[in-house]
């Protein structure tokens, strides 16, 4: 058999592979010491292997003694072996080694899926079980708190490759400054591209019965062990290595865990344990500020429940969350407002492109009491001066429009929301939505602008490595030269540029000298430029006098 540069890699390189990745979970506590020999033929066993003995035998078996329960009998205890994290050990070649012979002996197909299926159980061999993983989580938090529980469980979701590191690794990101502050970019490029193999095999599935799981984000997910393309329903990733840790959200049972493919520090997840649509109401908002009693160190929100403006996925009620500060967070009141019958809580309306308030209280249920009312003036209001309207009729029935993206946090002693008001009306004119990205910003953002990027961080498509490097090109091929038409022409003609066309061509304009050392900044901070446009855009009330003076009408209905 060979793997990667074609030289052989047999049972002895399997062994010794495989003795290492049980050294390494042995060394982050994934595997306690005493389990190690047991782990190492369990692994086998997933790729398809009888042997050979591991090269460290010896290490592996006297390495149970040192916590075994019996080890008091004896005087002297043996060293163990696994004291320290092994240096330089690469967990991805390790992994992926593994899963190449697994699919060698027949384990799976011979797909990235196929593989990522082995990877993920052998992974799963190498940990705790749930209960274990709930029973730590909550010693940890008795004893340090919620941060050093969620600190635990973070390390245990990486280094248990739940958390793909290696991949989010291999993002692009950065921040520029624009007139509404820093705004963070991501370019994706952590997500697995598809197979044209699992494509293909996709157009072939039967989908008859039941889906199980009902969607990535039920419960159901914990240790499953995913499918293939060609299976029916389609594809459905591996999860052995997945752990929900059980909370409990306004009464009810919810699960968190972390989110595989990261664009923030310990983004994080919860899911309610009932697969159902998501909702934005006072119940929900009243379990955001239960989140934040139990992790008072991290944010959470929850995506719009209409579509267009909502995220990804509205058939699995959920929140995310995590440790990290965005912009929308960061920047100044523009003003400030009170509501009627609710003196007591701070209002301000947040300087941001999005139209968006900040409620402040000690009082929770206050708070509550606030949000929820302009959540209900905002479902019904309508102001056609400026494009937002309440609801329509479609073929007899009513369809709302109006909804809010909430994000709550805790300063202090006090609770804060953020309300992000949000009108999925589409006109003519903007058939994908008034209040969404507009088409001239599609080259560079045409996606739904769910929850992280309302806050200021865009994610944005992998396509825009290739596609900006060509613009590039063509605008430092061009620099210096007064020949606009010439570099129109070639923009155009160029298959990755003819989108991006108008927009270069203003940065060169705007950058007459381009050169090498400053290409870069230049195309980053106008991809930051066209981002503030999209949720500009994606703004209700806009900042020139006409809406402004619409949000001031606005929260005078309040
Ligand atoms: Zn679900």
């Amino acid at each position: 058999m060979a793997v990667g540069n074609g030289s052989a890699y047999g049972a002895e390189q399997l062994a010794h592979d495989v003795s290492k990745l049980v050294g390494y979970a042995v060394s982050t506590g994934l595997v306690h010491p005493g389990d190690a020999m047991w782990a190492y033929n369990t692994v086998l066993e997933a790729v398809g292997a009888q042997g050979p003995a591991a090269p460290d035998a010896a290490e592996l078996l006297a390495d149970a003694y040192v916590c075994a329960p019996t080890a008091d009998l004896a005087q002297a205890g043996p060293v163990s072996a696994f004291v320290s994290p092994q240096e330089g050990f690469d967990l991805e070649g390790t992994v992926g080694r593994i899963a190449a012979a697994g699919i060698a002996a027949g384990c799976e197909e011979d797909t990235p899926s196929g593989a990522d299926r082995i990877a993920t159980r052998v992974m799963n061999v190498l940990m705790p079980r749930p209960s274990e993983v709930a029973r730590r989580f909550a010693d940890e938090y008795a004893a340090g708190g919620p941060q050093a529980a969620t600190d635990w469980f973070y390390r245990m979701s990486c280094d248990s490759r739940y958390v793909r590191r290696a991949a989010i690794a291999r993002n692009i990101a950065w921040t520029s400054s624009t007139p509404w502050g820093e705004l963070e970019i991501t370019i994706n490029l952590s997500k697995p591209e598809k197979d044209p193999k699992a494509i293909a095999a996709a157009g072939a599935a039967p989908a008859t019965g039941e889906v199980y799981p009902a969607c990535q984000l039920c419960m159901e997910n914990e240790g499953y062990p995913g499918r293939g393309a060609g299976a029916a329903h389609g594809a459905h990733p591996a999860r052995q290595n997945l752990r929900i840790l059980p909370i409990t959200l306004g009464g009810e049972h919810w699960g968190l865990q972390y989110s595989p493919y990261a664009y923030f520090d310990e983004h994080c997840i919860a899911m309610s344990a009932e697969h159902r649509l998501m909702h934005v109401d006072r119940e929900n908002m009243g379990r955001l500020l239960d989140f934040v009693d139990l992790f008072g160190h991290y944010f959470i929100g929850s995506n719009a429940d209409l579509p267009i403006v909502g995220g990804s996925i509205l058939s699995h009620d959920h929140f995310q969350g995590g440790r990290h500060v965005f912009p929308m967070m960061k920047a100044p009141a523009a003003g400030a407002f009170e509501i009627p019958g609710f003196a007591d809580i701070a209002c301000e309306v947040v300087r941001w492109p999005m139209s968006v308030l900040r409620l402040r209280a000690a009082d929770r249920e206050r708070l509550l009491d606030a949000a929820a009312h302009v959540l209900d003036v905002w479902r019904a209001y309508s102001d056609p001066s400026v494009g937002i309207l309440a609801s329509t009729v479609e073929d007899g029935t009513e369809v709302r429009h109006n909804t809010i993206t909430p994000v709550a946090c805790k300063d202090g002693s006090d609770y804060v929301l953020y309300l992000a008001l949000r009108c999925n009306i589409t006109t003519s004119e903007h058939p994908l939505g008034v209040f969404h990205p507009h088409a001239e910003r599609h080259h560079i953002k045409k996606e739904n602008i769910g929850l992280i990027e309302v806050m200021g961080l865009a994610i944005l498509p992998p396509r825009l490595v290739e596609e900006l490097g060509a613009v590039r090109g063509h605008l430092l091929a061009h620099a210096g030269a007064d020949d606009r038409a010439a570099l129109a022409r070639a923009l155009e003609s160029d298959p990755l540029c003819a989108s991006h066309a108008a927009w270069a061509l203003e940065l060169a304009c705007a950058h007459p000298d381009i050169a090498p050392e400053t290409a870069d900044q230049i195309i980053r901070d106008g991809v930051s430029d066209v981002f503030a446009g999209v949720l500009e855009d994606a703004g209700v009330f806009k900042w020139d006098e006409p809406g402004r003076a619409a949000l001031d009408h606005f929260l005078a209905t309040l």
